[in-house]
């Protein structure tokens, strides 16, 4: 039977739609849309297969969280898609544990499997759930398919997963989750387009948005990543603060007398960006703001992110190609800049016009390391999973 899918992708304060044609197998929505500012004041957008904005929105007054606007959306969706039915919702699932290397239909029971995992993703576990709940008491008839975030980098060894800690820690499941699994799969898919015989190869994606993480890829599997645990650990972000000596956790407890909530909101939401500006997590904003501090911020992100790309190279033994993506990656020219200025050493020359216009090869001819700009695609991700698991 043909009909729609539908991905979402809940937020912390936002949600993230698009629809797919079951029948058609192209990474092109019927159309994709966003809910800004949910639990504040929401707002409406949303694009056609053109790219032209669809003006008759949803009435969303009121709507103060993911429920309330996911009960709004779902009618409006359904007026746009009329005729065909809703075949299946699929959820963008920012963690999966180690039960879930694949793309799941959800049930009872791994609900609640994945509620015992949201304390390992505060900032977004939560607000995934809430959007699974939502749909499931307006279209209970409708399968739901979870996408985790986690599941690409379960093909890492387990030498990548493992923290040195106690050996009961890890058995425990406290390892290397990882994290940006379905913008990494997105690209991985695109890399025999882009690299020909070379796709196979030895490949960094810089996946740096408002989370940011980078992945090693080797044959287009995930070999080892910058995410750990959770998504606070690796590069710097737009609130979080990435790798950090534990001891400062440490002494801030000890010495600052902070308990583990504050810390909490400390690490994940006035860290990184934010905190080292001290005025914005944006870094379009932070690119337009003539201050010291802006610009340490930015100088920051780049080493960082530098040092954390060196990090990832022992693992795939070298480096053939670099991909950025993500809403920094593929709108900042003097990010990728800065970040390719520390990588000279490995090979690393861009070609300042192509960068400029982001053009999508931006290496210079005499580059020894193809470097790539490609806009990443979750919900394509998503709606994959959906054809495949709703037949
Ligand atoms: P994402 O989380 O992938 O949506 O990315 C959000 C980040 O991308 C924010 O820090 C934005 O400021 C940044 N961004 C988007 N467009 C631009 C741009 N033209 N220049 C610099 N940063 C941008």
């Amino acid at each position: 039977m043909n009909g729609v899918y539908l991905t979402l992708n809940a937020g912390s304060s936002s949600l993230k739609f698009a629809l797919f044609d079951s029948a058609a197998s192209s990474a092109d929505p019927l159309l994709k849309g966003t809910v800004a500012g949910v639990g504040g004041t929401p707002a409406f957008t949303a694009r056609g297969a053109d790219g032209a904005k669809i003006d008759t929105g949803v009435a969303l007054d009121g709507a103060s969280d993911h429920a309330e606007v996911i009960a709004r959306l779902l009618p409006w969706l359904a007026a746009q898609h009329a005729g065909r039915p809703l075949l299946a919702v699929g959820h963008r699932v920012v963690h999966g544990g180690q039960h879930f290397p694949e793309p799941t239909r959800i049930t009872p029971p791994v609900l609640a499997q994945l509620q015992d995992l949201a304390p390992l993703a505060p900032l977004h576990q939560h607000h995934n759930l809430a959007a699974i709940r939502a749909v499931a008491q307006r279209e209970p008839d409708v399968p739901q398919i979870a996408c985790f975030d986690t599941s690409f980098h379960r093909t890492q060894s387990h030498l990548a997963q493992q923290f040195a800690l106690p050996r009961t820690l890890t058995d425990q499941g406290i390892i290397r989750y990882g994290f940006h699994g379905l913008s990494y799969d997105y690209i991985a898919s695109t890399l025999p387009e882009h690299l020909q015989d070379g796709a196979d190869g030895r490949v960094v994606v810089a996946h740096l948005g408002n989370g940011s993480s980078m992945c090693a890829l080797h044959a287009r599997k995930s070999v080892a990543t910058t995410m750990g645990f959770t998504a606070l650990d690796g590069l710097m972000m737009g609130s979080r603060c990435g790798t950090l000596d534990p001891g400062v956790i440490l002494h801030l407890i000890q010495h600052e007398g902070m308990r583990a909530d504050e810390i909490e909101t400390l690490l994940y939401t006035r860290s990184g960006l934010l905190g080292v500006s001290g005025t914005s997590n944006d870094m379009y904003v932070l690119q337009n703001t003539d201050t010291a501090s802006a610009r340490d911020a930015i100088d920051m992100f780049c080493y960082r992110a530098a040092c954390g790309l060196a990090g990832l190279v022992p693992s795939i033994g070298g480096l053939d190609a670099l991909v950025f993506t993500a809403g920094i990656g593929e709108n900042s020219a003097l990010v990728r800049t800065k970040i390719c200025g520390w990588l000279d050493w490995l090979g690393v020359s861009l070609d300042d016009v192509a960068n400029d216009q982001a053009a999508t090869v931006i290496s210079a001819a005499s580059s020894r390391v193809k470097v790539l700009v490609v806009p990443t695609n979750e919900e394509a991700v998503v709606a994959r999973a959906c054809r495949a698991l709703v037949r």
